[in-house]
């Protein structure tokens, strides 16, 4: 979220909004009022740390109300997992193999390995993965199976990918394709077709966005495999990693989506934890098949198990959480929740259209894409994710109709204060979502 300042423009249109000023300054007072810094020789008293901690989670209750830009559902309770803090849980190593130290949750983990490997379609005997610490850990591990098995391998992603597949490329100093993306969010592929040919003398190593991050673009998986086979990329040049962070857990329950699956020539998928199922702390997910581990892990004798993870210390209260999360939702709780999210999804879409607010909704999609509000205040009440001119709004379970309601109408309150004497217009964001989305002065009438 950028900064109004050096921006007269809109700091006028910020001087005007006095009541959201109020509000912030309520809100940094809720913040500051506590001093953190750790600097007593003594330790602090239980009652103080207790009064610390209860303020700050009133501070938490207070922002988790409005949490509707970043994809962390808030909806669940763990407290029947409350007594496993007692426990020092450490899952080092290969979950599959065990390792000589024992306070681990490996059963659990394997538990959670199995459900997503059945899910994304492959045989037990043929997969190998792990609990992560999130989306980025996944997408290092799979791009680093696709680089030990093409060491010269040239890396392919659209515009549209998630950061940390550039910096991965950064870190493990690969060659990076960027491919530009429709108005979807999802790859282009006839721009990925001339990329490939372009360098056919060496391998590719394709990251597939199953879900882009801003606007819920998802690459077609059949015609980027159509595309290599079309260049002349034989099974046995390419690489496939699914970055499928948010919507890798949801595709599978939607009939109409394109299918992940391991049965197609893909190599390993990936997904957080914390982003749909909703967790307390980022985890994630990654399965890939077993044939590229061996060859990428070395035996570690200090903890008795196979070195083929990132890190290594690795959560082991993690995969208990996804363990419980799955377990207490069932396949038909899991459906129904997907259902909801993008019914609720299309609910705040047609909120925002009737009241002439330029916006877009993919298809298989919770993430709804409008104009950026002019006023930083109101983004950041919202917690909402910008860019360029365009801001999102991530439909989770925690996100209840009554709160975008309530979003919608504070939203088209501000407006008419931003816009009131024609000095200024809606952003125009027809290059991020097609003129027709838009209703900026040039589009409005398109
Ligand atoms: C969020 C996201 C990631 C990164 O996930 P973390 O869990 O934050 O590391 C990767 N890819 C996509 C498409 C994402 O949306």
């Amino acid at each position: 979220m950028g900064s109004l300042e050096g921006n007269n423009m809109l700091s006028m249109v910020v001087s005007n909004a006095k009541l959201a000023r109020e509000e912030e300054r309520q809100e940094n007072i809720n913040i500051t009022n506590t001093n953190l810094t750790i600097n007593q020789c003594i330790g602090e008293t239980d009652a103080n740390l207790k009064a610390i901690i209860t303020h700050y989670v009133d501070t938490l209750t207070y922002s988790s109300l409005r949490n509707l830009g970043y994809p962390t559902n808030q909806d669940f309770n763990y407290d029947a997992l409350a007594s496993l803090f007692h426990f020092h849980l450490n899952n080092a190593g290969d979950p599959f193999v065990g390792s000589s130290f024992s306070l681990n949750s490996t059963k659990f983990e394997v538990g959670v390995l199995d459900w997503f490997a059945e899910l994304w379609e492959i045989e037990k005997s043929d997969y190998w993965g792990y609990v992560t610490t999130g989306g980025t850990e996944g997408n290092l591990h799979g791009i680093l199976v696709g680089r030990e098995q093409f060491p010269d391998g040239i890396l392919y992603t659209s515009q549209d990918s998630h950061y940390s597949i550039f910096k991965i490329a950064r870190m493990y100093r690969m060659e990076c394709v960027k491919v530009g993306s429709l108005l979807s969010g999802e790859i282009d592929c006839v721009e990925l077709e001339a990329s490939l040919l372009a360098h056919k003398d060496k391998p590719a190593i394709i990251n597939l966005n199953i879900g882009t991050t801003m606007k819920g673009g998802i690459d077609d998986l059949d015609i980027v495999i159509q595309t290599l086979k079309k260049c002349g990329f034989t099974r046995d040049r390419f690489y496939i990693h699914c970055d499928g962070a948010l919507f890798g857990i949801m595709l599978p329950f939607i009939k109409q989506a394109q299918r992940i699956s391991f049965k197609k020539p893909i190599d390993s998928v990936t997904i957080s934890g914390h982003k749909f199922l909703g967790c307390p702390s980022p985890c994630g997910v990654v399965i890939t098949r077993l044939k590229y581990i061996n060859e990428l892990s070395r035996d570690v004798e200090i903890i008795a198990s196979r070195d083929a993870t990132i890190t290594g210390s690795r959560c082991g209260h993690a995969p208990i959480l996804l363990w419980y999360a799955l377990k207490k939702k069932g396949l038909i709780g899991l459906k129904n929740e997907v259902h909801e999210c993008i019914i609720n999804a299309r609910y705040l879409l047609d909120q925002l259209r009737d009241a002439g607010i330029g916006a877009m909704l993919n298809e298989f999609s919770n993430i709804v894409v409008f104009e950026k509000p002019l006023d930083d205040n109101f983004t950041r009440r919202w917690n909402l994710a910008t860019k360029g001119n365009i801001a999102h709004v991530v439909v989770l379970m925690h996100v209840t109709k009554e709160m975008l309601d309530t979003f919608v109408r504070e939203f088209i309150q501000k407006r008419s204060i931003w816009y009131k004497h024609g000095h200024f217009q809606p952003l125009c964001i027809a290059n991020h979502v097609g003129s027709t989305n838009c209703v900026c002065s040039i589009h409005k009438l398109s």
